[in-house]
C-alpha cells in the first residue's frame, strides 16, 4: 500500500480556491513519488525520442492539475520547429521541466523501457485513479485527460 500524504478526512478547502490547489498540487507530486518508486527498477535510453511528438504520433495525457503543476510559475515555452513536445531543451535532447514532468512522462510510454518483465500495471491503474480524484474535486466538470500539446494550445490561446 503507497504512504498517502494526501488525508481524506482532513476536510476539503473551497474547490477552486488557492488552498485546493496547493492541496491538489501536492496530491499530484506524491502520485509522482509513487510512480518514480514503482519505475525505479526501469530504465530507458534517455534518448529523447518519445518527447518527439509528432514523429512518435503519440503524447502524454495529463488531468488538469499535472497541467498546472508543469506551468504554475513558468513561462509557456515556444513551440518547437520539429514538432517536439515544446518543454524539450534547445538540442531537443532533454525535458526542462524534469522535476514536474507529467505522470505518462514517468511511466514510460515508449516500448524501449529496459526492466523487469512486466510493468507495474495495477499500481499504475490505481496512481491514475487517484489522479483522476484529485482532477475531479478540482474541476468536476472536466471530461478526462488531455493530450499534452492541447493543453499548450488552450494555454497559448488564453495568454495576453
Ligand atoms: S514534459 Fe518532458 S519528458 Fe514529457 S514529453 Fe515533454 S520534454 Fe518529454
Amino acid at each position: 500500500m503507497w504512504k498517502q500524504d494526501w488525508d481524506e478526512d482532513d476536510g476539503e478547502p473551497p474547490p477552486g480556491g488557492s488552498r485546493a490547489w496547493e492541496r491538489a498540487l501536492r496530491e499530484v507530486r506524491a502520485v509522482y513519488r509513487q510512480a518514480d518508486a514503482a519505475y525505479a527498477p526501469f530504465s530507458c535510453p534517455a534518448s529523447g525520442e518519445c518527447c518527439q511528438l509528432s514523429r512518435t504520433q503519440r503524447q502524454p495525457w495529463l488531468w488538469a492539475p499535472e497541467w498546472k503543476l508543469l506551468t504554475t510559475g513558468r513561462e509557456l515555452p515556444p513551440p518547437r520547429a520539429d514538432g517536439g513536445c515544446p518543454f524539450l531543451d534547445a538540442a531537443g535532447l532533454r525535458c526542462t521541466v524534469y522535476a514536474d514532468r507529467p505522470f505518462g512522462c514517468r511511466t514510460f510510454f515508449c516500448e524501449r523501457i529496459r526492466g523487469p518483465a512486466r510493468q507495474p500495471a495495477e499500481a499504475v491503474a490505481a496512481m491514475l485513479e487517484r489522479l483522476e480524484r484529485v482532477s475531479r474535486r478540482m474541476e468536476p466538470t472536466l471530461t478526462g485527460p488531455r493530450p499534452i500539446l492541447e493543453w499548450y494550445s488552450r494555454t497559448q490561446t488564453q495568454a495576453p
